[in-house]
């Protein structure tokens, strides 16, 4: 298959063309159809890190986003800081000629107060590691009230770190309207439980 086929517009595929992306793996083949349904999907997806799931939400987040809100509107969490800025970076290239989306990374062990800066400048997509990011919402520095979409990135690596409260407390401050999109490596009854506890008959992509 083509990334034109998957749904995506011109300017994204020139993008990821350039970024030397020539055709979709596995599961962008499968998932990226599914997250640009226009009526909003949530999914369960079964897949590695290497497997190209970053572009494989990121697309879609890019294409579906508003640059023209000021609200933020996506929220991904990830158990990592190098995760955390992995994405950050990836997003930021997926969208640079594309939209002019505001990306924040939110994680532990730099500055808040920088992270605070950047995100009262208004960010589209916030990148958080959960306990920076639950910091940073006790200190009402954050506003994820009017998420559209929530992207939970290596659901059992977070769940192993300890992070179920803390994703519990997140999204319990987010609209029951989102969409959640969950990928795990692995499928263990605790991934499970998320996604039936969060989901509303979520489509289920595994490669
Ligand atoms: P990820 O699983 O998101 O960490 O991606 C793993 C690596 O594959 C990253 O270096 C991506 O830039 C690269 N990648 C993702 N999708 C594609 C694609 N369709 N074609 C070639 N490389 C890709």
């Amino acid at each position: 298959s083509t990334f034109q086929a998957l749904g995506l517009s011109q300017a994204l595929v020139e993008t990821v063309t350039k970024m030397g992306f020539e055709t979709p793996t596995p599961i962008q083949e499968k998932a990226i159809p599914v997250l640009l349904e226009r009526n909003g999907r949530d999914m369960v997806a079964l897949a590695q890190t290497g497997t190209g799931k970053t572009a494989a939400f990121g697309l879609p987040l890019i294409e579906l986003l508003d640059q023209d809100v000021r609200t933020t509107q996506a929220l991904v969490l990830a158990p990592t800081r190098e995760l955390c800025l992995q994405i950050t970076s990836d997003l930021e290239n997926f969208s640079q000629n594309v939209k002019p989306l505001n990306i924040v990374a939110i994680y532990g062990g730099a500055s808040i107060m920088e992270q605070i800066k950047k995100v009262k400048r208004g960010a589209h997509i916030v990148v958080a590691t959960p306990g920076r990011l639950m910091d940073m919402m006790d200190r009402k520095a954050v506003n994820i009230s009017s998420i559209r979409f929530v992207v939970l990135d290596e659901a059992d690596e977070m769940l192993n770190m300890g992070f179920k409260e803390d994703i519990d407390t997140i999204l319990a401050d987010t609209p029951d309207t989102k969409n959640v999109w969950l990928f795990s490596a692995t499928m263990p009854r605790e991934v499970r439980a998320i996604a039936s506890h969060y989901m509303t008959d979520p489509a289920e992509v595994t490669m």
